[in-house]
């Protein structure tokens, strides 16, 4: 699997400097995405999240449970 950046720093999946340690993700469409696809992700700020619902990811598992 490519290395995933994501920005989502509550999820139990997310490693420092913004990557994604999951094995498989699910993700859909997001008509606010919020940033160009070409930004870079280390200008990005981390973008905390409490459910799947408030990410484009469905693999989103909050950390604390
Ligand atoms: S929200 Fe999705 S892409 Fe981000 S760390 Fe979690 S599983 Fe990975």
């Amino acid at each position: 699997m490519p290395d995933v950046s994501c920005t989502v720093n509550t999820c139990k999946y997310w490693e420092q400097n913004n990557l994604c340690s999951a094995s498989h993700i699910v993700i859909q469409t997001d008509e606010g995405g919020g940033f160009s696809p070409d930004a870079s992700i280390s200008s990005l700020a981390e973008t905390p999240a409490s459910s799947k619902d408030e990410t484009c990811c469905q693999t989103f598992k909050n950390q604390r449970g």
